[in-house]
This record gives C-alpha cells, sequence and structure tokens, in this order.
C-alpha cells in the first residue's frame, strides 16, 4: 500500500470542548480515511505506488495527466490531515510558542498578536472549502498562505510549520455557519512543542 494513514495522536474526545469527540470521529475516520483509500486506489499498479506520498506532492505538476488531478485531491487530502493532526493537541498540553517559534514568529510579523490576527483574517477568507497554512519560505521567513480544495503547500516549495482546516466537516457539527469562532477556538489546541520542532528541522 501506498499510504498509511497515521493513528491520531490522542484520543477523538482530546480537543473536547474546541473540537468535539463527534467531528473528530468522522473527520479522522471518514474523511481522512476516505483520502487515503482513494490515494491508494488511484496510484495501486502505477510506479507511484512505492514512492512516498511527501515527494510525490512536491512533484505534482510532473504526475501523469491521467491521474493528476485525482492525486492531487486525495493524496493532498491524505497527507495534509496528517499534518494537521500533528500540529493539535490537548488544551492541557498545547503550552506556549516555543523559544525559536516566538523568535521567527516576531521577526515575520512584529508580534504574536500580529501572527494571531492574520492568521485567522486568512483562515476566515478562505473562500469555500480550503487551509490556512504557516510555512517557513526559502529565506527562512514565516509566510501565511491560503490552498483552496486539498492543495497542499508542499507543492509550492514551502515548508508548512502550522496548518488549519477550514472546510466545514472541521466545524460544522459544533460551530455551524460561524467560522471565525472555530478559528478562535482553534488557538487553544495548537501543539506548540511540535510547530517548533517543524521550526528546528
Ligand atoms: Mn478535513
Amino acid at each position: 500500500m501506498a499510504y498509511t494513514q497515521p493513528e491520531l495522536p490522542f484520543s477523538y474526545d482530546a480537543l473536547e470542548p474546541y473540537i468535539d469527540k463527534e467531528t473528530m470521529e468522522i473527520h479522522y475516520g471518514k474523511h481522512h480515511t476516505a483520502y487515503c483509500k482513494k490515494f491508494n486506489d488511484a496510484v495501486a499498479g502505477t510506479k507511484y505506488d512505492k514512492k512516498d506520498l511527501f515527494d510525490i506532492l512536491k512533484d505534482i505538476e510532473n504526475v501523469d495527466e491521467k491521474i493528476r488531478t485525482v492525486v492531487r485531491n486525495n493524496g493532498g487530502g491524505a497527507w495534509n490531515h496528517s499534518f494537521f493532526w500533528s500540529v493539535l493537541c490537548s488544551k492541557k498540553e498545547s503550552g506556549q510558542p516555543g523559544k525559536n517559534t516566538s523568535k521567527i514568529i516576531n521577526d515575520s510579523f512584529g508580534s504574536y498578536s500580529e501572527f494571531k490576527k492574520r492568521f485567522s483574517d486568512a483562515a476566515t477568507a478562505v473562500f469555500g472549502s480550503g487551509w490556512a497554512w504557516l510555512v517557513l519560505n526559502n529565506s527562512r521567513k514565516l509566510e501565511i498562505v491560503k490552498t483552496a480544495n486539498q492543495d497542499s503547500t508542499i507543492s509550492r516549495g514551502l515548508k508548512p510549520i502550522l496548518v488549519i482546516d477550514v472546510w466545514e466537516h472541521t466545524y460544522y457539527l459544533k460551530y455551524r455557519n460561524l467560522r471565525p469562532d472555530f478559528i478562535e477556538a482553534f488557538f487553544n489546541i495548537i501543539n506548540w512543542k511540535q510547530v517548533e520542532e517543524y521550526i528546528n528541522s
């Protein structure tokens, strides 16, 4: 199998009350699982079967045209969600931005509050379904980037540090149409320790 869905690094109810248990069960168990399966089905029997998903997405424009869209959508959905779970944790474990994270946030945005405002504005402004990312660019500065559907920033040569999924399936059961309320809640459950590891790696 080309891609194995990683185990969720926390229990379904670990993100309560910010993301509810039922949403996590459906999001991980149905949506994410389906992206992984559809990606594996699409590459079965092709030369991509043995290739790393990260490397495939990095070079998405050179994937065979016949399967490029299905790989972009489902390979992206598989990888993006795995990355999303990795930057989440319970409120108790969330902590504060690490030393290097704080420094690079201040260097890039001036302050944590300015970063939070710009990231929230970008996540709010994603039209329809998509993602807002914090990425390191080639000059080791942070940037905030939006992607539509399941497009991934790794396909743009950027290194993701943090991401928020703003597809309605992430928040609709609890927050209904109020995406900004979900975005505000998200800041309580960021795994800052993992973010620091991404900054340092
Ligand atoms: Mn999702």
